[in-house]
């Protein structure tokens, strides 16, 4: 599939808007100076002087690119927006978050009211599911589960006071891959609006926006950052929700440090190589498993025997380094001594950064609308940048240490 079908003549393809986003003059440079950085520098304030009160005055509306106080932002944080906004055919505007979680929680409180229904997908991230459980529910929003898989199907599952519906896909612990068209074009046809946590994929992945989502998330703390050393999320909307999610945002008081912004910036500039080779690495270690005696099953969409692969074949450009397995017939202690067998792969929560990391992981707990039956233990990887011949003679050291 081709990137370019989201990008017309006029506008400049994704590679390029990675290495230009963000980088305008008045954030660059000054005048005054007579020249310009490459890089938007690092602005950190809280206050901000006027020349006087009827500038002071003046800029009393300003809202984006215009300084006023420092929880609005300075121009690092506007690059980083930016940058991002650029990425997403048919966006409006980004915002920013002090972290992933912190995003989810803010689009949803800005897109819901008390009596209000959402549908959230089975297979999100755990946290998400703890925000509708606890202070969702807590301010009168209720919160139906639905099938990843659900399809079309989810016509049935809206009510009138459905308001949201809410996808990952694929699933961050279970890579199920949801038919974002059907759902989107249900959701159109009752008037719903749709968040998609993308994740997994980045916009260069699957531009959400163009595929009719109307808000689209990322944690920027995985592959945007990429080298496992900051924290941020954002929401990424079109002209028809933005002004709901930036007022939430200014009430809620979000603000993201400029020095933050800053590595957020640098990861984004190599985001497409590194999401080319953590896909490539991804599939080699991916299919190197499918061959495994050891293993009943990998959960990778890009894999022709995966469930989600012909969706995912269809709507994506291409596959992130994220996927998991499941060891045939192990118990907790086998897979326990796999992972702790490993010397290429930390153990840690997050993904996509430079380094492989493995998490054991368990969703039969998790899930409430579908029932999570298989029994052999997942494993879930995120696949780095190192030799891919080396992370594979690791797993089998693993796989060695299983045994004993
Ligand atoms: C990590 C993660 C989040 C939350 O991001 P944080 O930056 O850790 O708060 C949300 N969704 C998915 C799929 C994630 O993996």
């Amino acid at each position: 599939m081709s990137k370019d079908k989201y990008f017309d003549d006029q506008n400049i393809r994704p590679a390029t808007q990675l290495v230009q986003g963000g980088r305008r003059p008045e954030w660059t440079g000054d005048p005054r100076l007579g020249g310009g950085v490459v890089n938007p520098p690092v602005w950190r304030a809280s206050t901000i002087l006027y020349d006087n009160i009827a500038d002071m005055k003046g800029r009393g509306h300003a809202t984006h690119d215009q300084l006023y106080y420092g929880r609005r932002g300075t121009p690092t944080v506007w690059a980083l927006a930016d940058a991002l906004t650029g990425m997403e055919p048919g966006a409006e505007g980004t915002l920013l978050y002090p972290s992933g979680v912190a995003a989810i929680a803010a689009g949803l409180l800005a897109l819901l009211s008390p009596g209000d229904h959402l549908l959230m997908v089975d297979s999100a991230y755990e946290p998400t599911r703890s925000f509708c459980n606890g202070m969702l529910a807590r301010y009168g929003v209720e919160t139906t589960y639905y099938d990843p898989l659900v399809g079309a199907g989810i016509a049935d599952l809206i009510t009138p006071a459905t308001k949201l519906i809410f996808l990952e896909s694929p699933g961050s612990l279970t890579f199920e891959v949801q038919d974002i068209p059907a759902i989107v074009a249900a959701a159109r046809d009752r008037g719903v609006l749709t968040m998609l946590d993308n994740t997994w994929a980045t916009p260069l992945l699957f531009p959400a926006l163009a595929q009719g989502i109307d808000v689209t998330m990322m944690s920027l703390t995985k592959y945007v950052g990429g080298h496992s050393d900051a924290m941020m999320g954002s929401l990424t909307a079109t002209r028809a929700v933005w002004p709901r999610l930036r007022q939430a945002t200014y009430q809620l008081g979000h603000a993201v440090s400029p020095d933050d912004c800053a590595l957020m910036l640098r990861g984004l500039r190599t985001l497409d190589v590194r999401m080319e080779r953590h896909g490539a690495n991804g599939l080699k270690v991916a299919n190197w498993l499918a061959g495994r005696a050891e293993v009943a099953r990998v959960l990778h969409p890009a894999l022709p025997g995966d469930c989600g692969h012909a969706i995912w074949v269809r709507d994506f450009l291409g596959t992130s380094g994220l996927f998991g397995f499941t060891l045939k017939g192990a118990d907790e202690a086998a897979r326990t001594r796999f992972i702790d067998a490993l010397a290429h792969f930390g153990i840690g929560f997050s993904w996509g950064g430079y380094e492989s990391l493995v998490v054991p992981s368990d969703p039969a707990g998790i899930r409430t609308a579908t029932a999570w039956t298989d029994s052999d233990p997942l494993v879930r990887l995120s696949i780095g940048l190192e030799d891919p011949a080396d992370l594979i003679a690791d797993l089998e050291r693993g796989f060695a240490a299983m045994v004993g």
